[in-house]
């Protein structure tokens, strides 16, 4: 059966809206998605009829809630092969690497190196700036080249006995290529170096098993996969997770405390100090519930054949630049209308009811690597119908207009 986009829509109650007086054509959602009416429920419902703290408590109502939040930690476990004990509710994928390269620096020396790329987002360069700053460790880039993909014999040569981690994006938020985890994890270890993927983009349109990929850490957000902000989750080795200090202190992650000792908790919840995010996590619990009822494979050609759409009726647009044309890229699109400001560009489409993102996309080294100080960006999501490409096409030729 053809994959049925306006079914799906139906799904998601803001897609009815309007914007300006046009009907929403929504192409933000690499930037945060919106939401099914599975999720919105499951929130509500927790907190209409189940809700309490989590743990501490003896009563029904904190007894159905714990078992709420730690069905959510089974499903994200379940989504992407992991073991439960193997999944850390964080407030989203910026906090789950921040907990990760806090925690490896504590063993970390001057001189030791991190590998990243020039294609990562902000959330994976700056934590890592901080253990430059902090422990004197090198920082390596690996080169991406002029169609957006990772410059693979660079890595190679990148990689040596110094490198302790290589942190690495599973797929580009601006380039939308996804990079073969798999083999960039096998070379990571060839020397002996614990690897982390940023899968904030990639979990969203394509299965993940991190058992697979052998990802020593694998994190992504739940604003992007359909779920609520303020949850991401940080899938680590049970071994790894084992060997990292926790990252915050307070309730629930200790296993004793007194005034001259402390003894932790073990994973996950060492890394969960205080209340957790509880509404959250059921909501991302739903999302994932909703997603994984989808058939994913459709999904990914549905949004592929919208991308491909978009991308031939753009060929012939010489006033057009298209940042990122790896071979198998996933569905965004980046570009640059010569003479406009990526700004002027995306309030302009907003006139007529789309809305693309337009700025950095906190990537400024990649920004640099394409000599440009800012794109738009146009992401296409399971949602988004053929329709919707045309009109923002045409939107984006009327838009052309102003700067001609
Ligand atoms: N990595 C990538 C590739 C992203 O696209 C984003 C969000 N733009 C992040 C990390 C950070 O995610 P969050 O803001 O949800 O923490």
């Amino acid at each position: 059966m053809a994959f049925d986009a306006e079914a799906i829509r139906r799904d998601f109650p803001i897609l009815s809206r309007q914007v300006h007086g046009k009907p929403l054509i929504y192409l933000d959602s690499a930037a945060s998605a919106q939401k099914p009416r599975a999720v919105i429920d499951a929130m509500t419902h927790a907190m209409e009829y189940s809700y309490a703290n989590v743990h501490r408590g003896l009563h029904t109502l904190a007894n159905e809630t714990t078992d709420a939040y730690e069905a959510a930690r089974r499903k994200a476990a379940a989504f992407i092969g992991a073991d439960e004990n193997e999944i850390v509710f964080t407030k989203g994928g910026t906090e789950a690497v921040n907990l990760v390269a806090s925690g490896i620096g504590a063993s970390l020396h001057p001189g030791d190196e991190i590998v990243l790329s020039e294609m990562e987002h902000h959330a994976n360069i700056v934590p890592w700036h901080f253990l430059r700053e902090r422990k004197g460790v090198v920082l390596k880039w690996v080169p991406v080249t002029d169609d957006g993909q990772l410059d693979l014999e660079a890595y190679q040569n990148l990689l040596g006995p110094k490198t302790r981690v290589v942190a690495l994006s599973h797929m580009s938020n601006v380039l939308g290529t996804i990079n073969d985890a798999k083999s960039l994890a096998r070379m990571a270890h060839d020397v002996g170096a614990l690897v982390l993927f940023d899968g904030c983009q990639a979990i969203v349109h394509k299965p993940v098993d991190v058992k697979d990929i052998d990802a020593d850490f694998y994190v992504f957000s739940g604003h992007k996969l359909y779920g609520p902000t303020g949850i991401g989750i940080l899938y680590g080795k049970a071994e790894k997770l084992a060997a990292l200090p926790p990252y915050q202190g307070g309730g629930e992650m200790i296993g004793a405390v007194s005034m001259d000792e402390i003894t932790y908790a073990d994973p996950p919840h060492r890394f969960e100090a205080g209340t957790p995010p509880i509404l959250e996590a059921i909501g991302l619990g739903a999302a994932i519930d909703w997603l994984a009822g989808q058939d994913r494979l459709a999904i990914a050609q549905h949004e592929h054949g919208l991308y491909a759409h978009v991308r031939e009726r753009l060929a012939g647009f010489n006033w057009l630049r298209v940042i990122g044309e790896a071979p198998g890229k996933g569905a965004i699109l980046s570009f640059t209308v010569d003479g406009a400001h990526a700004h002027d560009v995306a309030q302009i489409l907003d006139r007529y009811g789309v809305a693309v993102r337009a700025g950095t996309h906190c990537a400024e080294p990649l920004m640099r690597r394409f000599g440009v100080t800012s794109s738009a960006r146009a992401s296409f999501a399971l949602y988004n119908t053929v329709e919707e490409a045309d009109a923002f096409v045409d939107a984006l030729t009327k838009t052309q207009a102003f700067f001609a």
